[in-house]
């Protein structure tokens, strides 16, 4: 049997980054992955979304282009099977960039379904991806769980007639009428993606805003955005049921209220939860909180030889803090270097057309604790002048009025998550107003609105 001293379960972006770490420090490493090698981000998350996305703007693009005196041929047509067919090019091409990256690093690949025999032994045994591949057992000192998160689909009669993301990527035809149910970071970019396709879409979420969670101003925006990209909304609904439309497909939605849809998709945007099954953690004895394994900030779990990492562990649920993870346990196991990331200062984005970015805290969240000065800027981008597209950019500071340090900076506007990764280096350093303002601003940009904003919108008190 095989002996490791670190062997990691899933290889995405956690697990990818926590094996090559600890094998860079010397440690003897194994990583088992059953399905894709660099995981849901890069097969049915981040990448493939974000190329969707791309193909969404490129629309809006043709469309704009006639008012900066191109002739485009109109109506121009969007050919979907062209677009997945390059799109799975791009990620078979990273697929094999992570095996090469994760060999070149000495590390053992096995690829099949890994699981739990006890606290020190794992099985791996054939998966899809591999299925003439023998069964094997290895032994490892440090196990590390990466197996990331699943799209769930709610309890409701007919749900197994809705797609998720994870079918959605896939899918050999574009649905042109569709039914989003959620409204958070998946519901709100898929309606984007595939309204900016020319999908006829129908976005249905059970609060009277979009985005639970962020800036409630940011929430109010993009809710006008969304109606002005050409999406119905259907805020205060829930689903009650879904049903086969017989021969020609489709599927028929009906509301709680008793209001149906037909489309030719429902995709089911309700969350994600851990991907445990069949890892064997109950002969591990590793506990699970609410579905998750359950992991202390060091990534411990109830059993010493056992860690979790990422989305499986369910803290932050984003890549770059699934590899912030990886990166720190590998360090600590084999080279503590007192490296640190501030998680309180996480940028974050939700990819719609035009996209949230936003670091730091909301103005609901800084409020509890803070008196805080607010400053709001709204204005259309130079770029909408000429083709009269509709759509302001939103942008806000959050100010500790008392300290003057930035407490939260939030975008929503072409760009928002470029400009917002730069701001959070100074939300994260502790940038005050007063700083801000002494920045010269870059002209003609959006982003210098953001040190160019000298009076206040209001100013409001803590209300703990
Ligand atoms: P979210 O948790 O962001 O949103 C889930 C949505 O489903 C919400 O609108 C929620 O409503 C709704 N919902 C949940 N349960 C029900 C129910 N029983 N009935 C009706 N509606 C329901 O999950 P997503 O699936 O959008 O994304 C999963 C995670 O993936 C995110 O949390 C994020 O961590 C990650 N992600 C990050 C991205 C990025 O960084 N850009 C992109 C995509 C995913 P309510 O608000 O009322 O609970």
């Amino acid at each position: 049997m095989q002996e490791f001293d670190l062997f990691v379960i899933g290889a995405g972006s956690g697990g990818v980054r926590c094996a090559r770490i600890a094998a860079q420090n010397g440690a003897r490493v194994g990583i088992a992955e059953r399905r894709h090698w660099g995981g849901t981000c890069v097969h049915l998350g981040c990448v493939p979304k974000k190329l969707m996305v791309y193909a969404a703007e490129t629309g809006r693009l043709i469309e704009d282009a006639p008012a900066f005196g191109w002739d485009v041929k109109r109506p121009s047509t969007f050919n979907w099977a062209e677009f997945i067919a390059g799109k799975d090019r791009e990620i078979d091409r990273l697929n094999g960039i992570y095996i090469s990256m994760l060999q070149k690093a000495g590390i053992d690949l096995f690829t099949g379904d890994a699981r739990l025999i006890d606290a020190n032994t794992i099985e791996i045994s054939p998966s899809p991806l591999a299925p003439d591949e023998p069964v094997q057992r290895v032994r490892a000192k440090k196990i590390v769980l990466a197996t990331g998160s699943t799209p769930v689909r709610l309890g409701i009669p007919g749900a197994e007639l809705a797609i998720t993301s994870d079918e959605l990527f896939h899918l050999p035809t574009q649905p042109k009428k569709v039914a989003v149910i959620g409204s958070g970071y998946i519901g709100v970019e898929f309606a984007g993606i595939l309204a900016g396709m020319g999908s006829q879409v129908d976005l249905f979420y059970r609060q009277p805003l979009p985005l639970r969670g962020f800036d409630e101003e940011v929430r109010t925006h993009v809710q006008e955005l969304i109606d002005l990209y050409g999406i119905t909304q259907h805020p205060g609904t829930s689903p009650a049921r879904l049903e086969a439309l017989g021969e020609g497909g489709g599927v028929r939605l009906v509301l709680e209220d008793g209001a149906t849809y037909d489309v030719d998709a429902v995709i089911m945007a309700t969350g994600r939860r851990a991907a445990v099954d069949s890892l064997g953690l109950d002969a591990a004895g590793v506990k699970l909180e609410n579905g998750h394994v359950a992991a202390g900030v060091d990534a411990k779990t109830n059993v010493p030889s056992i860690y979790a990492i990422g989305d499986i562990r369910d803290q932050y649920n984003l890549t770059p803090t699934a590899i912030a993870e990886g990166h720190l346990l590998a360090e600590r196991l084999f080279a503590p270097q007192g490296r640190s990331w501030s998680f309180e200062t996480l940028p974050k984005a939700v990819f719609f057309s035009s996209p949230v970015g936003t670091v730091g805290l909301s103005e609901e969240e800084a409020i509890r604790k803070h008196n805080v000065t607010i400053y709001t800027s709204r204005f259309t981008p130079m770029r909408q002048a000429l083709p009269k597209r509709a759509g302001k950019i939103l942008m806000k500071l959050v100010v500790d009025r008392d300290s003057d340090v930035v407490l939260g900076a939030h975008m929503v506007g072409p760009d928002a998550p470029e400009i917002i990764q730069m701001l959070a280096i100074a939300v994260t350093a502790g940038l005050t107003k007063k700083q801000l303002d002494q920045t010269v601003a870059l002209h003609p940009s959006s982003a210098e609105e953001f040190v160019t904003m000298r009076m206040p919108t209001r100013s409001v008190d803590k209300q703990p």
